[in-house]
């Protein structure tokens, strides 16, 4: 059994999660495969989410000024590693060409404007 398990390199505690998931399977009479092919089904839908998320950003998200590229957001003047030497709380970013813009807005303050 060891042999078996030691690739997954799973701790005691998760082995011990997984042994009650599969008795409480067999006590509701459901068998392994179904519990399989439910993660299966979940993976896709979550899968379908992110990708139905992340359309949206792009559809809602600054388009960079240059290349017309969904650009992302970032905080700014947080840390002492991301200051500025101005106002600025936040930063568009194009991934593809690099230009930015700067926001006097919290990325918080941008997010809940886009909703
Ligand atoms: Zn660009």
């Amino acid at each position: 059994m060891e042999k078996l398990l030691e690739p997954f390199g799973f701790s005691f505690g998760r082995l011990q999660d997984i042994a009650t998931l599969i008795k409480q399977l067999k006590r509701n009479h459901i068998p392994v495969i179904k519990f399989v092919e439910y993660v299966e089904q979940e993976k896709t839908n979550r899968a379908k989410i992110n990708k139905s998320n992340k359309k949206r950003w792009e559809q809602n998200t600054l388009k960079c000024p240059d290349c017309q590229s969904p650009m992302n957001l970032f905080p700014v003047n947080t840390v002492p590693g991301d200051q500025t030497g101005d106002g600025s709380q936040s930063v568009w970013m194009c991934p593809k060409c690099g230009e930015t813009v700067y926001n006097l807005e919290t990325v918080a303050e941008i997010l809940t404007g886009m909703e």
